[in-house]
């Protein structure tokens, strides 16, 4: 029988989420959603020592800031609880199947002191290993209950001396697994070690707790990051020395996210070198606050945007469509459409995107974020001018915190202009053309409309015989105080007529000596 799909998200709240996790969550989701299944969450806090308060909070907010719905998790329950490893090991969850291993001789302890161990590296080292590890051929020189006699293993127990337990690779075989996304992967075990599953202070390492709970939680599907996929193998040999081959979960290893230039994995601290955000929401660390970094959130991106940039990291659909709803990602994604080869991260791609979803949002909508911006600097704004502005800007906005940046010259009357355009475009024919202007406005009782201004601003450019080119920018500086923007037309009908001549009269005056200076 077809098992119900469920795949899990199961990240380490060791910081806040970096990009690749949330894409990870996001392909989980994808593929959770398309096969009718469920998607989980489960914290992997086995490693206390990398615990960081504040994480696993960020990692709720990161998820629902982008959509990603779970059907359970620590914060909503769910009947394969707990989901937290930490109150799983609390429950008593991991003793026992590594308790098992020991005793079906696939695992064993080790009592080896971190002084034996280095002495064990140098000892590699110096004899030219590459590899120096705790393996098939170098256990048998250790200190573990494979080399000493039963009853020191027992009295060293007894006696409550600190040992982990390790799994007892084999020497010569071949592990192979089929990976959704790879192929057949085929690892041979002479090249991986007696990874410890059980730490000296009776925490499960994440090897260990990640395959129990995948199997007791119904794991159908692993769908996680390249970085896992060297771990890979062990997992396969756990789930089959604890006998659970048959509901082994089926394994998709993601590509890796490059950096820009394509040298080298992403990482935390590229956004800081590069430029942009690599973490969802905006970080705040509260023992320093140097290790603060900024986020998709805060910088100005839709959710929507956001996902909708992440799905390409590393999947297409196969056509030419780009812009996709989550319903339309859940319905076109598919495991097979997913690349082997790592993503580069262009930042511009999500700008890009951004500026598609700005841009089909209602006016109304956009005119949200002008209208908060505003207020935030006290300045006071009908919705319906609001409504206009937007409008008119949206088609160049790549961010909502964009329409009060370049549309702020809507609201305050230019004291200052643009030197360098005034140096260049400032001259007699601005000026003669200005003040015609202002008395054919003073004078004209049409509608103030955009279509109209042309029109009498085009006639008097006309009978004058002056080139238009050479005086628009003058003109543009004199209404807006700066060089370049939207439609001049459209901009001095959202104006309104007094606010016109109040500029261009400010405009004449100020910038008088100016032409006389030339
Ligand atoms: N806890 C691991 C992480 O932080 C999970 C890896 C996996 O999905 O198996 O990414």
């Amino acid at each position: 029988m077809e098992r119900e799909v469920r795949v899990r998200f199961a990240p380490s709240p060791t910081g806040p989420l970096h990009i690749g996790g949330v894409r990870t969550a996001l392909y989980n989701y994808l593929f959770a959603k398309k096969h009718g299944g469920k998607m989980f969450l489960r914290i992997e806090d086995t490693d206390q020592d990398r615990f960081v308060p504040g994480a696993e909070e960020y990692i709720q907010n990161a998820l629902a800031w982008c959509g990603i719905q779970l059907d359970e998790s620590p914060w909503h329950g769910g009947s394969f609880g707990p989901y937290r490893q930490s109150e799983r090991k609390e429950a008593g969850i991991y003793g026992q199947y590594a308790q098992r291993l020991v005793d079906e001789g696939k695992a064993y302890y080790a009592f080896d002191t971190k002084e034996e161990l280095e002495e064990m590296r140098k000892r590699l080292e110096a004899a030219k290993v590459v590899s120096p590890q705790y393996n098939a051929i170098t256990r048998a020189t250790m200190k573990n209950s494979l080399t000493l006699p039963e009853d020191e293993v027992k009295a060293r127990l007894a006696s409550g001396q600190a040992y982990v337990i390790r799994i007892k690779m084999p020497k010569k075989e071949e592990i192979r697994f089929h990976d959704l996304i790879r192929g057949w992967i085929v690892v041979h075990s002479s090249t991986l070690d007696d990874k410890v599953l059980m730490k000296s202070d009776g925490m499960p390492t994440y090897h260990l707790a990640n395959i129990v709970d995948d199997h007791l939680m119904q794991t159908t599907h692993v769908i996680r990051g390249e970085e896992w996929l060297p771990s890979a193998p062990l997992h396969v040999l756990l789930y089959r020395y604890l006998g659970w081959e048959e509901t082994m979960p089926k394994f998709a290893h993601l590509p890796l996210l490059l950096k820009p230039d394509g040298e080298g994995k992403l990482s935390k601290r590229d956004g800081d070198k590069f430029g942009f955000s690599v973490f969802p929401l905006l970080w705040k660390d509260s023992e320093n606050s140097a290790n603060s970094s900024s986020g998709f959130r805060e910088d100005g991106y839709l959710p929507d945007a956001f996902i909708n940039f992440l799905a390409f990291l590393g999947w297409n659909p196969g056509t030419q469509q780009e812009l996709f709803s989550m319903q339309e990602l859940i319905e076109a994604f598919t495991v097979e459409r997913i690349g082997k080869s790592g993503v580069k991260f262009d930042i511009n791609k999500a700008k890009w995107f951004n500026q598609q979803y700005i841009k089909a949002k209602p006016n109304e909508e956009l005119a949200t974020y002008l209208l908060a911006d505003l207020q935030k600097n006290n300045i006071a704004c009908e919705p319906a001018k609001a409504i206009k502005i937007v409008g008119l800007l949206k088609e160049k906005t790549t961010f909502p915190q964009d329409f009060y940046k370049e549309g702020v010259y809507f609201f305050n009357t230019p004291t200052q202009y643009d030197e360098a355009v005034v140096s260049k475009k400032w001259n007699q024919e601005v000026v003669t053309v200005l003040q015609s202007f202002h008395t054919t406005l003073q004078a004209d009782n049409q509608p103030f409309e955009a279509a109209h201004i042309k029109h009498l601003l085009h006639e008097i450019i006309e009978a004058k015989g002056i080139k238009i080119g050479g005086v628009m920018q003058g003109i543009r500086v004199a209404l807006t105080g700066i060089g370049s923007g939207s439609d001049l037309m459209e901009v001095m009908a959202i104006l309104g007529k007094p606010e016109v001549l109040t500029r261009i009269q400010n405009a004449l005056q100020s910038l008088q000596g100016r032409v006389l200076a030339k």
